[in-house]
């Protein structure tokens, strides 16, 4: 049975290390299993290895709109696995980010627009995949977490970090 696990918080080391590439697909069936219940328990859109305190590499995308993205695509929990980025578009965008392992903000995060990425599917395919807009976005914050870089990195000023609740007050005067 799949268990939620409990997601590491900003200052714990484990969020710093460069994560190790995985060697055996057949060993990681089940954390994957952990990671889509935990990643649908709280709402995100992606969750990296190293947040559940395993120092791998491994994220779920899984991106549909909910309270927390209202404007997010659907795209089916996806495990990505060894990731390694191929391309960077020339455009970056900037737009809102929060982290389950940083509760309470959002910072305004520059991205590259589009990622061309090589990956391993859990079936252990090799996968060549270009993610664009809000999907390249969720890519590039869970690949920085394989790298020890959280979006708080990526900031361009301190300005851009503003509270869950300003962030909720900002999207409903947008609508
Ligand atoms: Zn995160």
């Amino acid at each position: 049975m799949p268990i939620i696990r409990q997601v590491a918080q900003l200052g714990h080391k484990i969020l710093r290390l460069e994560a190790i590439p995985v060697k055996e697909i057949t060993s990681v069936q089940s954390l994957i299993d952990d990671m889509l219940i935990t990643i649908s328990d709280s709402n995100g859109v992606g969750i990296a290895a190293p947040q559940v305190y395993e120092s791998i590499q491994i994220f779920i995308i899984a991106s549909y709109p909910s309270p927390r993205y209202p404007d997010a695509p659907k795209m089916e929990p996806t495990a990505i696995i060894n990731p390694e980025i191929l391309w960077f578009s020339d455009e970056q965008d900037k737009d809102w980010e929060g982290c389950l392992s940083i509760p309470g903000i959002r910072g305004f995060v520059p991205r590259y627009q589009s990622v061309r990425a090589k990956y391993l599917t859990r079936d252990g395919k090799i996968q060549e995949q270009t993610f664009s807009d809000f999907l390249a976005r969720v890519f590039q914050h869970e690949y920085d977490h394989l790298n020890g870089i959280s979006f708080l990195d990526r900031l361009e000023t301190t300005k851009d970090i503003i509270t869950e609740k300003e962030f909720y007050k900002l999207m409903v005067e947008n609508v």
